[in-house]
């Protein structure tokens, strides 16, 4: 890990959502960092808060009845404090994201080679005014070069048959076809910070593996910062350096990839790891029982207690607070500092109390 400076830092980050049911308190306190040429997976369940924190990274949350609170700093800039169309121009040129469905990412109504030569034309612009677009958009000079350029990608990304996928609409491709020409568009402009939300996990198995394959391919040929998404622990293993566990909205567990898998500390952590399916049969049999937990009344103290094997009074009245493993690694469980608690649970132990743990039901009104 270098001294300079991350890229991007993320600090006390909370994200909530004003509905008809109350107010949904979604994130809480997120604090996470990406270092230059790093890659790091936020991984957790479905329902986590995961998707909610990237949108709130990349300044999609801005309006009500989203409430965002914390600071994102993106090489130096706070970027909550920039101008909209700085900041704008900052996503399109120096930010990317890859978002979960390639099919919603794509403009019905408009040729690959039409949106991905306007990226490559415009992309970081921001505000580039009506008639600089037309000016630019019919210069013959300046679309031919970005056309080219759409083209070399496509070939990087491995798209069969470039040339005719540039003149198809994305109905007419298929799935791992229009996940290719998605992830090509996000590297359009060299990002700085390509941000991918569950790459491929829309995909069937044997063509979420070569969208995987490349994603690998395309980490190993740049030097480029990568924030990913998942809610499958094989996907973070094999693709990043440093793996953020989230539960409930808050950052259970962080540590160096081969660290967090050979010897993780966070019970929920430990669960996850304990369910991955195995050919060798071996795996928790049910996986964590219960699920994760309503934003509109999350359980006071620790948000894992109603599903945690090792949950006791002090989880239920207070929030865990992070303790550290060395430099780089941290997880927030009370049983790490909390010498009546007991000592650092081992895997082994998780899976088996995991297995025979009954989740406490959620509670029919107000905290618990
Ligand atoms: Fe389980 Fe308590 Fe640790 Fe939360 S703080 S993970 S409930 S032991």
């Amino acid at each position: 890990m270098s001294d300079a400076a991350p890229l991007l830092s993320v600090r006390d980050l909370s994200v909530g959502f004003e509905g008809f049911d109350g107010y949904a308190d979604v994130v809480d306190g997120v604090d996470l960092t990406v270092e230059h040429g790093e890659v790091v997976t936020i991984a957790g369940e479905t329902g986590c808060g995961k998707s909610v924190t990237t949108k709130a990274i990349t300044g999609l949350l801005n309006e009500p009845p989203a409430h965002v609170d914390g600071t994102v700093e993106f090489d130096g800039q706070d970027l909550r404090e920039l101008p909209d169309d700085e900041r704008r121009e900052l996503n399109g040129d120096r930010i990317s994201v890859i978002f979960q469905n390639p099919l919603s990412s794509l403009n019905p109504v408009f040729t690959i080679g039409e949106q991905l030569t306007d990226t490559a034309q415009f992309g970081g612009d921001g505000n580039t005014g009506i008639l600089g677009y037309f000016r630019r958009r019919f210069s013959s000079t300046d679309r031919s070069a970005a056309r080219e350029r759409v083209l070399e990608l496509l070939e990087e990304v491995r798209m069969p048959d470039p040339e005719s996928v540039m003149d198809s609409y994305p109905s007419e491709l298929s799935g791992g076809m229009r996940q290719r020409a998605i992830i090509a568009q996000a590297l359009l402009n060299e990002p700085d910070l390509l941000i991918a939300d569950e790459p491929g996990s829309a995909l069937d198995v044997t063509v979420h593996d070569e969208i995987l394959s490349l994603l690998e391919d395309l980490i190993a040929e740049r030097d480029m910062s990568i924030l990913m998404i998942t809610h499958n622990l094989g996907v973070a293993r094999r693709l990043s350096d440093r793996v953020y566990i989230m539960y409930g909205g808050r950052i259970a567990e962080t540590a160096p990839t081969a660290e967090i898998f050979d010897a993780p500390h966070h019970p929920y952590t430990q669960g996850l790891i304990a369910s991955i399916p195995r050919l060798s049969g071996e795996s928790m049999a049910g996986g964590i029982g219960g699920s994760v937990p309503e934003y509109t009344d999350p359980p006071m103290g620790c948000r894992f207690h109603p599903r945690c094997p090792y949950a006791d009074e002090s989880c239920r009245s207070s929030e865990p607070a992070d303790v550290s493993f060395g430099e780089q690694a941290r997880s927030a469980c009370i049983r790490h500092s909390d010498g009546d608690s007991g000592p650092v649970p081992t895997l082994q132990e998780t899976k088996r109390r995991l297995s025979e743990h009954e989740p406490t039901p959620e509670p029919a009104e107000g905290n618990q």
